[in-house]
């Protein structure tokens, strides 16, 4: 067996055993989530898979679908354009919370619900359809292969989500959302319902740790400029009010999801995906921070390390 797999194994089998969090559960079909199922998969720069544990089971994206929407909306309209609308600065705050700056209604920043909904509305489009088609055809493009929407997901997200529907009328009262705050929240429910595997968001993540560059279709997805500042958004903000903590112990861009899911992207060596769906008190899933650290450590991958 290669050492890559070795190890992972190794991290695999050593947490299996985790028995701390909680399954999310705010919508039911979340709560359903096997807590003992744990997946692991990392991409090389060249583009090879190596997996341990369940890298193949599906679950929907969440949280960890705005980077690469956040890159997106980059890429559609320039960083300056996208800054006036969405900030930079973590909040400190939980995900769903509302963090808008009280004169002009922008987000603190694009990993958090309200900075994401205002991000989605930014992607250009004629409508909301062509909206969510160029979010999962980039989604897509990220995983190399063809992505769907989990619909009885979305279709919870849609039923449940009352919070996310007043962040975004906020927003739109304070004039700070660029599309209708109904159709924008549909879009992100869509797009929280995408279904994905660890092996998916391991190409996803290797993707941003490769400059934008898919190691395994070579398909530039978005252009450098935009990844890097992307994964420059993450390391502050992707691990919701646990980030500090996060770059400290770990030291690697992340973001993590409601659902169980956690990438990290190792810049010019690996993208790394982790699915276990028990969560801890900030909402990052708990096998998934255990096992990045370890391997930060082990591997020296903090990325205040010189090389
Ligand atoms: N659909 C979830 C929400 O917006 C996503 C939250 C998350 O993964 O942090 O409430």
């Amino acid at each position: 067996m290669d050492p890559v797999t070795e190890s992972l194994n190794e991290v695999h089998r050593r947490l299996s055993g985790l028995r701390e969090g909680q399954v999310a559960d705010y919508i039911p079909q979340l709560a359903t989530a096997d807590p003992d199922d744990f997946g692991l998969a990392l991409v090389s720069m060249a583009g090879h898979a190596y997996r341990a544990g369940k890298a193949d089971v599906p679950f929907s994206i969440q949280s960890v679908s705005k980077p690469f929407v956040y890159a997106l909306a980059l890429s559609d309209l320039g960083f300056e354009e996208v800054r006036r609308r969405v900030g930079v600065e973590p909040s400190g705050n939980p995900f769903n919370a509302i963090s808008l700056e009280p004169d002009t209604g922008r987000p603190a920043n694009p990993m958090i619900n309200a900075g994401a909904i205002a991000t989605t509305a930014l992607v250009r489009a004629d409508g909301p359809a062509e909206r969510f088609h160029r979010i999962l055809a980039c989604l897509s493009a990220f995983a190399g292969r063809p992505l769907d929407v989990d619909e009885e997901v979305y279709a919870s997200e849609a039923a449940t989500g009352d919070r996310n529907r007043a962040l975004a009328y906020l927003m739109h009262s304070a004039g700070s959302l660029r599309a209708g705050p109904e159709e924008t929240v549909d879009t992100y429910f869509r797009q929280c319902s995408v279904r994905v595997t660890a092996g998916d968001l391991a190409v996803m993540a290797a993707t941003l740790a490769n400059g934008g560059r898919n190691p395994v279709t070579g398909v530039q997805v978005v252009a450098e400029p935009d990844v890097v500042r992307t994964l420059a958004v993450m390391a502050t903000c992707g691990m919701y009010d646990g980030a500090g903590e996060w770059l400290l112990d770990v030291g690697l861009p992340a973001k993590s999801g409601v659902s169980g899911g956690l990438i990290a992207a190792s810049p010019a060596r690996f993208g790394v995906a982790v699915y276990s769906p028990p969560l801890d008190a900030s909402g990052n899933p708990v096998r998934a921070v255990a096992a990045l650290g370890e391997m930060s450590k082990r591997f020296g991958l903090h990325i205040m390390h010189g090389p």
